[in-house]
Order: structure tokens, then sequence, then C-alpha cells
């Protein structure tokens, strides 16, 4: 059967390049970067390197670029870890209603702190209204977290215009741009922003390895103590090769990012097109223009978007129905529900998320077999009517 992997959000593959560059560093050059013998300097040359590497890829200094576990470390950090160091200034923190769990989640908890929160609504396309923002602000805000690409829908925020505002009050901005990072081009000092979030599993490097991007002169207190790694921001031993293998899978990004656009914007628009021809009452979700192009979130009216995958899943196909943390629920999504799609339009929310090994033929395949099973699903769903 063939088999067609459409949940690059989810994770992606490691590309090739990437498992070699990490290789040596599990076995043969193995020390431990606080060492100060041979075997430890060669493995702070490669932790240094790759430092180096990813900063210059984000006009950023080595100093600046935290490596962590992934994403949701590097969202823990910087919302609590600047909440809690800038606690004297005050305890007001502004969000959005559509992040990632990692920033939702660290954000309940600080509310349970004492902190005081603000959700900014978003419009039907996702998009966050600067002007809210704006409103939003308190003589006791400390931080904004506004994600770059949101990766239930891929609508893109306009974090430079929300980063502006902030840091015109005085406010730390952060973002989670674990969705975007080494698929859009991102310079630090253009979009003046304090904090940005990234993980190697969503741009084919390796899993339980990320960065956090911290401004020089951000106030940030660590969440675990021990020895004075990465600054005496993220105690414990560095994983080296995990680290090697993020800055080599970034580095390999950056360098065909305008191919890698150009190949999902068409993947995605001729798959679209395909569906929209076959399929009647399809919907899109997500602002239409301004989107990272490899996401693409559709509801079948009348389906569930579970019942989708599944079936898509006998075929060989997959796909989500919603961030891989919360698919395998039935609740509407709360980034559908944020944008005030209707629960019975949520419900049938299916995520096709592209990726650079995917193929013209791959997208052929998919848009093929999609109209029988929408139209076997409907067929014996209650809640759609028949126009024939
Ligand atoms: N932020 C966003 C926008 C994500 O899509 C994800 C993963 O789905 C995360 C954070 C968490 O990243 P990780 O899986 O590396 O912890």
């Amino acid at each position: 059967m063939k088999k067609v992997y459409l949940d690059h959000s989810a994770t992606t593959p490691m590309r090739g390049g990437v498992l070699e560059a990490m290789l040596p560093y599990f076995a043969e050059r193995f020390g431990n970067p606080s060492s100060i013998h041979g075997f430890g300097r060669e493995a702070k040359v490669a932790l240094e390197e790759a430092r180096e590497k990813v900063a210059g890829i984000f006009g950023a200094a080595p100093s600046e670029i935290y490596f962590t576990s992934g994403g949701t470390e590097s969202d823990n950090l910087a919302i609590k870890g600047t909440a809690f160091a800038n606690r004297k200034k005050g305890k007001h923190i502004i969000t959005s209603r559509i992040e990632h769990h990692a920033v939702l989640e660290s954000c309940k908890f600080l509310e349970e702190e004492g902190f005081e929160v603000t959700y900014l609504p978003v419009d039907s396309r996702g998009l966050v209204d600067p002007e809210d923002l704006r409103k939003a602000i308190r003589d006791d805000s400390i931080l904004v977290s506004v994600m770059h690409a949101n990766n239930e829908v891929g609508t893109l925020q306009p974090i430079k215009d929300l980063a502006a505002i902030s840091r015109e009050k005085g406010i730390y901005f952060h973002t989670d741009a674990v969705q975007s990072v080494g698929k859009i081009p991102l310079d630090v000092r253009e979009l003046a922003v304090d904090m940005i979030s990234m993980s190697g599993h969503k741009m084919y490097g390796p899993k339980g390895v990320g960065a956090l991007y911290v401004r020089k002169g951000v106030r940030i207190t660590p969440w675990a103590h021990g020895g004075h790694h990465e600054r005496s921001r993220r105690a414990g031993t560095e994983s080296v090769p995990l680290i090697v293998g993020f800055a080599k899978a970034l580095d390999l990004m950056a360098g065909e990012m305008g191919q890698h656009d150009k190949l999902m914007r068409s993947l995605a628009e001729t798959f679209y097109r395909r569906l929209v021809e076959s399929v009647p009452d399809v919907f899109l979700h997500g602002e239409p223009t301004e989107r990272i192009p490899n996401i693409l979130s559709v509801s079948f009216k009348g389906v569930e978007g579970e019942s989708v995958i599944l079936s898509l899943d006998l075929k060989g196909v997959a796909v989500s129905s919603g961030s891989a943390c919360t698919s395998g629920t039935l609740e509407p999504s709360h980034v559908l529900s944020a944008m005030q799609v209707p629960p019975e339009i949520a419900q049938g929310a299916v995520r096709f998320s592209f990726g650079r090994d995917n193929t013209p033929e791959d997208v052929d395949y998919v848009a093929s077999i999609l109209p029988e099973i929408v139209q076997r699903l409907r067929s014996i769903s209650p809640l759609y009517a028949q126009k024939s």
C-alpha cells in the first residue's frame, strides 16, 4: 500500500545528513562539555559551534542561544522564567487564546501562583489585532507571548507590530516559533523580539532538543537548578549529539528556505484546488494568505474529522485533526473555538501538513481518495443533508 505522510506539524522525519552529523557524539566523541580535558574540550567545541550556527541564522549573538529539550521546555522557561524574575515589577501577562498548550498551561500555572493573565481574542482568520494588545497593556504588565505560526491552522501573526507595541511600553515579548523556525526567515533584530522558542523535531531534526533565544539583558529565572550549564539558565549536562543534530537540521533548512516555501505552496495549493473541485462543502480554516504554507486545515461539513483521519489511515495516509497533543479527544479545538468556528464545522477539521519529501504524486493520491471517503461518511451522517 502507498504510504503518504501529511502530518509534518506533529513531527518530521530526520533529514539526510543530520543523523550522520550526530553519530560521532554518541560514542566516539562522548565527552562532557564541562570537562576540561581533551574529551570534554572536543564536546565543548561541537556545542559552541552548534550555538554559533544557530545564532547566525537568526542574527543573534551565540550567548543569546540556550539549548533546551524542545519547544515545550523553551516556552516554559520563557514564560515562567520571565514572570518570576520580574514579579517585583508586575504580575500581569498577556497571551492569545490560540497558543500551544505549552504556553497556555504555563500561564495557567502562573495564575495559580498569583499572576494575572489576559488572553487576547483572535478574529475568524486566527489573527490577533495589535490594537487589542495595546488596550490590554496595564502598568503592571511584564510579558507578552504570542505565537508566530499557529500549529493547527497555520495563521501567521503580525509579530513585528505586536513586538513593537510591547517594546514601546517596556514589556518583554516572547514568540513561540516552533512551527515556523527553519521554514520562514526570522531575524531577531528586525523583529525586535526578546525571546523565541524553537524545536528540533518540527524541522527535520531530532526529537528532545530545542532552543530558546533570549535577548541580552532580559531578566529570566531558571526553572531547574544545578550546575552552571547554559550560563546558569538551564542546568543539566548538554546533550551534545542532539544539539549537533538540531544545528545541522536548522542550517540545512536555512539553506533551502526559498525552495522549501515554493514546494509547500505548490503542494498545498494544488491539493486545496483539487479538494474544492471534487468535494462539496469544504471550509478552509485560518488566514488565506498570511499563513505558513505547509499547513492546510479544512473541515468537511457533516463529518467528524476523526472519521476522515481513520479512513485515510486505512489507505496509508497520515493526517491529524489538530495539534498532536489535542488529537485523540473529541473536544472541539481551542483554536477553532477562539476563531468562532461553529462546533459542528470545527469537529470536521482535518489538518494536512506537507513536508519536503512530499511529491505531486502524494497530493494526487490523497486528493483522489478523499472524495469517496467524505461521500461515504456523509451518506451515514445524520448531520449532513444530501443535496441530491
Ligand atoms: N509550540 C508549538 C506551536 C508546537 O506546535 C509544539 C508541538 O506541537 C510545541 C510548542 C511543543 O514542542 P515540543 O514537541 O518540541 O515540546
